[in-house]
């Protein structure tokens, strides 16, 4: 078999059942890797457990395959990883690119976002670990949006890595499993774009490579806002996929015509014959042009 190098993944938080806007980035991501003949990975990011519902992560797996979105390997969770985290905190730390933050939060609200002068509480205790940020502009070009610049002292801030509270800040496990396994293309709902400075910035202080990125567009409500947990959770079942599927399949800027009905499997498969990654758009989507009926 051919050694494909693309290896694309689609990472969830468990903080409650899988919505619609899940489930576009869960298909754009699964869609854009096959068209490549890549490989697709499903990783748990269950590192936040007071965010997290009791059995969300296990049924958002359920409900993945009854789409037919099934990991390719054995699905990753991020609450088993500890010791990559504590080993790339270390690095960072031994570096000298990572300090201790003794601040309180106000104290870093007075530093005008730029928390390095952690001086407030010198004999406190540890509030956090960060990542330093350099006086400097980073960018990157995203395969659908372009070019994304942000001056990281101004607009970004140091880095927390480890929260007061102990827990593993999202921005370094992302980064360190993203390198961990090898992902290559990551492609992800647009809410994620201005993390992703900061992600390549701790990719560079870690010696790991950088991924290509693509940010799929967000769904909005029919005024414009953010999907309502009703709205975002209402079209996606999964004893009854296709809608939901249509829905996202059209989101993404694709011919649900091409679709047709039947069994889930046949249609996902009709699904990335006709998927087209050109006609994917670089803007939000109101959820009520593409499906009317979503708002009663
Ligand atoms: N776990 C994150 C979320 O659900 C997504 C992480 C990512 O795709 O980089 O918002």
């Amino acid at each position: 078999a051919v050694v494909s190098p693309y290896r694309g993944r689609f990472a969830p938080s468990p903080t409650g059942p899988l919505h619609l806007g899940s489930l576009l980035a869960a298909l754009g991501s699964w869609l854009i890797a096959r068209h490549h003949n890549g490989e697709w990975l499903l990783r748990v990011e269950d590192i936040d457990p007071p965010r997290e519902v009791a059995g969300a992560a296990s049924e958002q797996i359920r409900v993945l395959e009854a789409f037919g979105l099934v990991s390719d390997h054995p699905v990753v969770w991020q609450s088993r990883r500890s010791d990559l985290y504590a080993a790339a905190l270390r690095r960072l730390l031994d570096q000298g690119d990572a300090f201790t933050c003794r601040c309180s939060r106000s104290d870093l609200m007075a530093s005008d976002g730029l928390h390095r002068q952690c001086v407030a509480h010198p004999s406190g205790r540890v509030h956090a670990y960060r990542l330093r940020v350099p006086d400097a502009t980073l960018g990157f070009d995203d395969r659908l949006r372009g070019r994304y610049e942000q001056s990281l002292r101004q607009q970004v801030g140091d880095v927390v890595l480890k929260r007061a509270d102990g827990l593993w800040a999202y921005q370094l496990a992302v980064v360190v499993d993203d390198g961990e396994q090898g992902i290559t293309d990551v492609v992800r709902g647009a809410d994620l774009l201005d993390s992703t400075p900061r992600q390549i910035l701790l990719q560079q202080r870690l010696g790991l490579p950088t991924p290509t990125y693509a940010h799929l567009p967000l769904l909005l409500d029919e005024k414009g806002s953010k999907l309502s947990k009703s709205t975002a959770s209402l079209p996606v079942d999964p004893d009854d996929p296709l809608p939901a599927l249509r829905l996202v399949y059209g989101a993404l800027g694709q011919p649900t015509a091409a679709l047709g009905t039947g069994q889930t499997t046949s249609v996902l498969q009709r699904a990335l014959a006709s998927f087209d990654p050109a006609l994917i758009p670089a803007k939000e989507r109101r959820v009520i042009d593409l499906h009317p009926g979503a708002f009663p």
